[in-house]
């Protein structure tokens, strides 16, 4: 599965996907991804590290 790729908006639910992808960061934590979508809404996902 891919799920860490692939989420939704929390307000409407919508699919997001890498063209919604605006931010990447990077910490201890695991890598945080901020997808807008096109509601406005900002979604952030978090991949754990070594899930490649
Ligand atoms: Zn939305």
């Amino acid at each position: 599965m891919l799920a860490d790729l692939a989420c939704t908006c929390e307000r409407c639910d919508a699919p997001l996907d890498d063209d919604h992808l605006r931010l990447t960061m990077e910490s201890a934590g695991g890598v945080r991804h901020a997808y807008e979508c096109d509601c406005g809404a900002v979604t952030i996902a978090v991949s754990e590290p070594g899930t490649i």
